[in-house]
């Protein structure tokens, strides 16, 4: 199933004086969705070299996570389960949740208090199940990294500037691998889509050992994490119906504004070449609905 995948590089025309492409990951599958579909493909190889067929994993309500884990088990003939943050009255109604029902992923809802220690939950139910394989929330570890490091390989040389939105860092880290890998010139920007986004330097650090390539945008949030403001929400629908493309608010939103931001106030040359990682996390849609 992770054999041949397709993620063109797409012009834009939202910028029109700037060459900026798109590396349309969200259109490797639309449920195991871009920056996941690059981290579960390493994962899913190390649960068949340890014949593990159960993976179990943590997510919030509207985790892209779960959602492409439930949909890549299901493919790959493996039993899945989820933890996820919230109770059950309050997730009724999920469409995330009902997709990875309905790819027979369980789901385990768990009270905050108990989220945060994930090794003693996964104890807890699964000490005894020698197939189950602990994934990480959002399937970070080093086989996310490789993943997302691929990723390089696939663009051309001489990018100056690559995009990326960051929840926990993983991703960014793995690009900034893979260019340092390559020893190519491109710079990774970063936009971090909670606030407070400085953590993340020192996340991708320490996973890459240095960051001199790195530029964080740590002014792009909009109060946090899922949290949107009227300026968001009117450039998505600007972008959306001008370009033909979905963006999300959680991520891709928030990167695309940090990169319009950023070009109007002539931040880049004119003869740059630009990449944005679109990352996919569009059924983050779904959880904002009143929005639009
Ligand atoms: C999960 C996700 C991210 C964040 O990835 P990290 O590796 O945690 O930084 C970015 N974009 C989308 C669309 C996502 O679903």
């Amino acid at each position: 199933m992770f054999t041949a995948i397709y993620s063109p590089l797409q012009q834009l025309n939202y910028f029109s004086e700037y060459q900026i492409l798109v590396k349309r990951d969200d259109l490797i599958d639309p449920y195991i969705s871009g920056n996941k579909w690059r981290k579960l493909k390493y994962i899913l190889a190390a649960a068949e070299v340890q014949q593990r067929t159960h993976l179990v994993t943590f997510g919030g309500a509207y985790s892209n996570h779960i959602v492409a884990t439930a949909a890549a088990c299901a493919r790959a003939g493996l039993k899945s389960t989820a933890f996820v943050r919230g109770d059950a009255t309050e997730c009724a109604g999920n469409e995330m949740l009902m997709l990875c029902r309905l790819f027979g992923m369980e789901l385990i809802f768990t009270d905050r208090l108990s989220y945060k220690n994930k090794s003693l939950l996964f104890d807890t139910y699964f000490a005894d199940d020698k197939n189950a394989l602990f994934v990480d929330e959002g399937g970070a570890g080093t086989e996310a990294l490789k993943g997302c490091a691929e990723i390089i390989a696939e663009l051309p040389a001489d990018t100056d500037h690559i995009f990326c939105a960051a929840g926990t860092g993983t991703t960014a880290a793995g690009l900034l691998n893979g260019i340092y890998r390559a020893g190519l010139k491109t710079r990774l920007h970063v936009v971090p889509v909670l606030k407070g986004g400085d953590f993340i330097a020192d996340e991708i650090a320490r996973y890459t050992g240095h960051t001199d390539q790195l530029i964080l945008h740590t002014t792009y949030h909009f109060g946090g994490y899922a949290k949107t403001r009227p300026e968001l929400i009117d450039f998505i629908k600007k972008f959306t119906r001008s370009e033909g493309m979905l963006i999300d608010p959680v991520y891709t939103g928030k990167m695309f504004y940090a990169i319009n931001d950023l070009l109007k106030n002539n931040y880049f040359d004119p003869s740059d070449k630009i990449i944005a990682l679109h990352t996919g996390g569009l059924l983050g849609l779904l959880g904002m609905k009143e929005k639009f």
